[in-house]
C-alpha cells in the first residue's frame, strides 16, 4: 500500500496540499480527481519524491520513504509530455528507463523485451519517437516505466495530450496493463469521465483536501457535497 499520512505542502504562504491522509491499496487503480490547482500533481510529486512534504510522511509497503531519493523509490512516474529522447530508438528509450543500471546484460535485455511486448511495441523497437504516433509514444513512456517492474505507477494526466478517440483506446489499454501487471496505479486527472470509467476508487480533491473518497458508482449516485455533485456532473 501507499500511505499518505498527514501530508501538507506549503508553497510561499499557501498550503496547496493540506493535511492529507490517503491509503492506496495494493494493486488498486486509484485516481486523484479535481479542478486545476487543487493539489493533485503536487501530491503525486511528493509520492514520487520530486517534492518534499512540508509536514507528514509517505509510506510504501510499510516503509517510510519520505526522505528517500526518487531514483531509489520502487515507483515510476509517467508524464503527460512523455519526455522521450528523440535521438534514441524505442528500445533504447525503454532501456534508459531502467533505474538499476547494475543488472546483468541478459536481465536487461529480457526486461526491455518483455516491457516492449507488454506494450505491443516489439515491431517498433528500432524506430525513433518522431516516427511514432501519439498513442505509440505514450506506450513507449509506459514501457519505460514498466521495465523497472515498479511497485506502483504514478500517472499525471497521461492521456491529456491525446484526441478523444485515442484517449478512449488508451484508457482501455491502461486498464489492460493494470489488470495484466497487478501494479498499483495512482492516477491524476481533471477529467471526471476518465476517472469514473477507469478507477477502483477516486479521491475528489478541492483546495488541497479530499472532498469525497469513494468508488465511481457511489460518487456518481451519492455525492456528499454540492462541489462533488457539480464536478462529477459537468462534462468537459
Ligand atoms: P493541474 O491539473 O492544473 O496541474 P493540480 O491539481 O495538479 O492542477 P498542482 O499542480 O498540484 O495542482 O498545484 C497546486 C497549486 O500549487 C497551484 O496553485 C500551483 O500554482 C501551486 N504550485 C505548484 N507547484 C509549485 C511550486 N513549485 N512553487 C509554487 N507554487 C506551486
Amino acid at each position: 500500500a501507499i500511505e499518505i499520512v498527514g501530508v501538507t505542502k506549503v508553497f510561499g504562504e499557501a498550503a496547496v496540499v493540506d493535511d492529507l491522509d490517503l491509503t492506496i491499496g495494493e494493486g488498486e487503480f486509484f485516481s486523484l480527481l479535481g479542478p486545476s490547482g487543487c493539489g493533485k500533481t503536487t501530491t503525486l510529486r511528493m509520492v514520487a519524491g520530486f517534492e518534499r512534504p512540508t509536514k507528514g510522511s509517505i509510506l510504501l509497503g510499510g516503509t517510510d520513504i519520505t526522505r528517500m531519493p526518487p531514483a531509489k523509490r520502487p515507483l515510476n512516474m509517467v508524464f503527460q509530455d512523455y519526455a522521450l529522447f528523440p535521438h534514441l530508438t524505442v528500445a533504447e528509450n525503454v532501456a534508459f528507463g531502467l533505474k538499476v543500471k547494475r543488472l546483468g546484460r541478459d536481465e536487461r535485455v529480457e526486461r526491455v523485451t518483455s516491457a516492449l511486448g507488454q506494450m505491443r511495441l516489439t515491431g517498433l523497437a528500432e524506430r525513433r519517437p518522431t516516427q511514432l504516433s501519439g498513442g505509440q509514444r505514450q506506450r513507449v513512456a509506459l514501457a519505460r516505466a514498466l521495465v523497472n517492474r515498479p511497485h506502483a505507477l504514478l500517472l499525471d494526466e497521461p492521456l491529456g495530450a491525446l484526441d478523444l478517440k485515442l484517449r478512449k483506446e488508451m484508457q482501455a489499454e491502461l486498464k489492460e496493463v493494470h489488470r495484466a501487471t497487478g501494479t498499483t496505479f495512482l492516477y491524476v486527472t481533471h477529467d471526471q469521465e476518465e476517472a469514473l470509467t477507469m478507477s477502483d476508487r477516486i479521491a475528489v480533491m478541492r483546495d488541497g483536501k479530499v472532498e469525497q473518497l469513494a468508488d465511481p458508482r457511489t460518487l456518481y449516485e451519492k455525492p456528499t457535497t454540492a462541489f462533488v455533485a457539480g464536478f462529477i456532473g459537468t462534462s468537459n
